[in-house]
């Protein structure tokens, strides 16, 4: 039997294989007096903490852990993906604990969105996943938009208690905390991993003061998320880089948009022809046909008209779900989770949307 390593800075089992997961580092750390895994290794020597994943399993084991606790806890969503990256069973074990949301990435919504709508709307997902918070907080770690009011209330909120930082992967989280730990501590050397007794999960602990700490803990693997569904590089396509520019369509009943092959809207009933404006990511294709016409495109050009998926990603690609809304009154935001949105107008209208199954399609009150 293998002799077994723990990281002597978060705890995690000591791993060799996967370079994504917790307690990974290459087997000469092992030769070194004190072993740590390489994300403790990072945070201790530069000062930078990097995400690792965790499992459905491992995401049970971090509850009950969280859950003894007196902290606040700091829930990081992508402003892109707000159902794909809210994480559930939150609710559980959050207890008396206060809960903040930090929506990330806010400098890729156009500069006309009205941030207290989208607020409004997070707030009312949060209810809707039976998670009470404090406050909800609009960011941008990487370009610090917000950043210093939300250190300055999770600052005033803690009261003195240990901040936990969760999220599922991809949201930010490293770059929101590698912000806080750029922009707080004057002299860089007081940063250093500490080992958590108890704790296997890799859970990282960035000290505040003598007594309390922000901790960094693993990213949650979201099924939900399309970003699960793609390739690397057909997600990098998906992922807008800067501020989303909007495309206007002039649809009536019987016409359908694909954007890329990754989703489908189809006009199914309305008295007229209007403007529908697409907020994604500037680098993905949006097709205009008629609805007659798109199952038979879809089954002949997915992956080359219809990209991303590419051709290489088909095989695991999941099959489209269809689900059917009747929109009446205002402006209304059709969200296609972690990919964009679909502003229709004001009106009476009967939509189609179609997503890879298990990826959310969700209402919403327009914000723009
Ligand atoms: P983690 O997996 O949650 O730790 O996420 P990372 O911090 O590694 O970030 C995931 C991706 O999102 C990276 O490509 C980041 O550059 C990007 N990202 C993080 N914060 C922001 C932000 O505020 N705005 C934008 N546009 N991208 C961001």
């Amino acid at each position: 039997r293998m002799e077994e390593f723990y990281c002597q800075g978060c705890g995690a089992k000591i791993q060799h294989e996967d370079e994504t997961k917790a307690g990974y580092a290459p087997e000469s750390a092992l030769q070194r007096e004190e072993v740590i895994c390489k994300r403790c290794f990072r945070l201790k020597h530069y000062n930078e903490v990097q995400d690792v994943d965790m499992t459905a399993d491992d995401f049970l084991n971090m509850l009950h852990e969280i859950g003894s606790k007196q902290a606040l806890i700091v829930k990081v969503v992508d402003l892109f993906d707000v159902h794909g990256s809210f994480i559930q069973g939150l609710n559980r074990f959050a207890g008396s604990n206060p809960v903040i949301i930090v929506g990330n990435k806010v400098d890729l919504l156009p500069s006309s969105v009205n941030l207290n709508k989208v607020k409004n709307w997070m707030r009312r997902v949060a209810k809707d996943f039976g998670l009470k918070v404090k406050d909800i907080f609009l960011v941008s770690a990487v370009k610090g938009t917000g950043m210093k009011e939300t250190a300055f209330e999770i600052e005033r909120l803690r009261q003195g208690q240990d901040v936990y930082v969760v999220g599922s992967t991809n949201v930010g989280k490293s770059t929101l905390i590698n912000y806080f730990i750029q922009n707080s501590t004057e002299e860089k050397d007081v940063i250093t991993t500490s080992y958590f007794p108890g704790t296997t999960l890799g859970f990282i602990d960035i000290p505040l003061d003598d007594r309390s700490s922000m901790i960094d803990t693993p990213g949650i693997i979201n099924h939900h998320q399309m970003a699960h569904y793609l390739s690397k590089k057909d997600l990098k396509s998906i992922t807008p880089k800067k501020e989303v520019k909007p495309k206007v369509f002039q649809l009536e009943e019987g016409q359908t948009l694909f954007i890329g092959g990754l989703a489908r809207f189809d006009v199914e009933a309305s008295n007229e022809k209007v403007g529908y404006v697409c907020y994604f990511s500037n680098e993905l294709n949006i097709h205009r046909t008629k609805q007659e016409k798109a199952d038979e495109l879809y089954e002949n050009h997915l992956g080359d008209l219809l990209a991303p998926p590419s051709k290489d990603t088909l095989a695991t690609w999941p099959e489209m779900e269809k689900e059917t809304f009747r929109i009446k009154g205002g402006k209304t935001d059709v969200v296609f989770s972690g990919l964009g949105w679909i502003t229709v107008p004001e009106g009476e209208i009967t939509i189609n949307a179609y997503v890879p199954k298990g990826v959310r399609v969700i209402l919403r009150e327009a914000i723009i």
